[in-house]
């Protein structure tokens, strides 16, 4: 990258080329992912990132942008040098439109922030993720962000009406409408959502608000395996009218390493049960009956019921190492994925613990293994993927692919997709300045 170019991007907005100040930066939260910058550009304005992709896509220097840097599979981090651009300070919630129920946000704005001044106006912003505190409306948005209302609401891609993007030679697309309906040709800003910074730069999106959820009862059930959950997901969305806003599986070694490492919490049943669901929606005791289970009777007791869930990941963080796997395959075929995949899992790693855990609403399980060393980590990887691949799954759910999983991308999709995928990145970033090494997106 050119002394020129550098010179030229300070110019545009405030910037730090302070070491102390990128560090944080270029870190991956669980350390996961270094990266190097010589250059933090923190825009304000949509106008400021138009002249900074202006000049990267002038001069060819590469560019990664980054929201709140909890991202998982690498994808924030700049690990080729390139220049990082925060969307920290473009962080304006603006008001939120009730009758139409849109709230329009610029990129940086926090997922907390957002869910907040929308239930400050009476209604809700169902995104719901464990990061929420610190990711960004931005990083959702590219990152397609499940959570755990996805069984209602859709992902991050159903929350958006319209979106304002700077293209990588730095003109804006504004595509910002708040209609419902609007069928005129390719919908664009679907492209944008999910490409985790390679085909574009979101500066801002209108979104989409719901009216508060009534009635709703948060529950945590045991049951005796994967298959009971299909069963009751499908009985409960019947007896619901599909109104359940969670669907959340736990295992009974899920709860024991949340007890063990996690302070203040409790088992919330008196016996034990192999499996667990939490489960949200207008339930009735009626609903209910003949389940072991507890209904959470105040907002405290919800919360720490959520906190069980919420706490699964530092568990097993605390517990030691693991190796996980973000898939997803057709609902009703869970329970046979689960026993045949844990079975293979164990054959090739004798002593591989399961902890699967998740959104068995979407058909999405977290599929991790508590291990005591990563030397079949690829292999076990290899091996879960190719099974998901027989149900016609997802080998990445809810994550992305980001520097993670390039070559498990170019192996399970077909090369049609592939090449459809490669054509987009050209066309839309010819000189492959935007998060470069992502996805399909070529290193730099
Ligand atoms: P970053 O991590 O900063 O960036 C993510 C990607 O988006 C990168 O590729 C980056 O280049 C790109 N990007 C960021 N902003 C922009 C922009 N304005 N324009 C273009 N590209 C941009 N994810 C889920 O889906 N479901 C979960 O339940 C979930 N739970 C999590 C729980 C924890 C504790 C943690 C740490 C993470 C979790 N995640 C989850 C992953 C992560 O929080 C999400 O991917 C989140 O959407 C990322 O937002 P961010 O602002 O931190 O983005
Ligand atoms: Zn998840």
């Amino acid at each position: 990258m050119s002394a020129d170019a550098l010179s030229r991007l300070k110019q545009v907005c405030a910037h730090s080329e302070d070491p102390a100040e990128i560090a944080p930066h270029v870190e991956e939260w669980r350390g996961a992912w270094h990266g190097h910058s010589p250059l933090l550009l923190k825009p304000a304005t949509t106008e400021e990132v138009s002249r900074i992709l202006a000049i990267c896509h002038e001069t060819g220097t590469a560019i990664v942008p980054q929201g709140g840097n909890t991202g998982l599979v690498g994808g924030q981090i700049p690990l080729h040098g390139e220049v990082l651009l925060t969307t920290a300070r473009l962080n304006c919630i603006h008001d939120v439109d009730a009758a139409g129920a849109t709230l329009r946000a610029q990129a940086g704005a926090i997922l907390a922030d957002v869910r907040s001044a929308a239930a400050d106006a009476g209604l809700m912003f169902p995104l719901s993720l464990a990061s929420e505190g610190s990711c960004t409306i931005g990083g959702n948005l590219s990152t397609n962000a499940g959570g755990v209302n996805v069984l209602r609401y859709g992902m991050a891609r159903d929350l958006v009406l319209g979106l304002e993007v700077v293209l990588a030679d730095g003109r804006v697309l504004d595509l910002m409408h708040s209609v419902r309906k609007d069928n005129t040709g390719y919908d664009l800003k679907q492209l944008f959502i999910g490409a985790e910074g390679t085909l574009g730069i979101i500066t801002a999106a209108e979104l989409k608000l719901f009216p508060k959820p009534r009635d709703c009862v948060t529950a945590f059930v045991a049951l005796a395996d994967p298959a009971a959950a299909v069963t009751l997901l499908a009985r409960l969305q019947d007896a619901t009218g599909g109104l359940l806003t969670a669907f959340e599986l736990i295992p009974r070694v899920g709860v024991e390493l949340v007890l063990k490492h996690i302070p203040d919490t409790a088992d919330p049943l008196s016996r034990p049960s192999p499996w667990y669901a939490l489960i949200e929606g207008p339930l009735t005791e009626e609903m209910l009956s003949g389940l072991d289970g507890v209904v959470a009777s105040s907002e405290a007791q919800r919360r720490a019921l959520w906190r069980l869930r919420e706490s699964l990941s530092e568990a097993q963080k605390r517990e030691g190492l693991s190796l996980k796997h973000d898939i997803a395959v057709p609902v009703a075929d869970l329970p046979a994925f689960v026993a045949e995949a844990v079975t293979a899992v164990q054959a090739l790693a004798p002593g591989a613990r399961p902890v699967s855990f998740g959104h068995l609403g979407d058909g999405n399980l977290h599929f991790n293994f508590q291990v005591r060393d990563l030397s079949q980590r690829d292999a076990v990887a290899r091996l879960v993927h190719d099974i998901v691949q027989r149900y016609r799954g997802s080998f990445s759910a809810e994550h992305g692919i980001g520097a993670l999983k390039r070559e498990e991308l170019v192996r399970y999709k077909s090369p049609v997709e592939i090449e459809l995928m490669r054509a987009l990145k050209r066309t839309l970033d010819p000189k492959n300045i935007l998060n470069p090494g992502k996805i399909v997106a070529p290193l730099p």
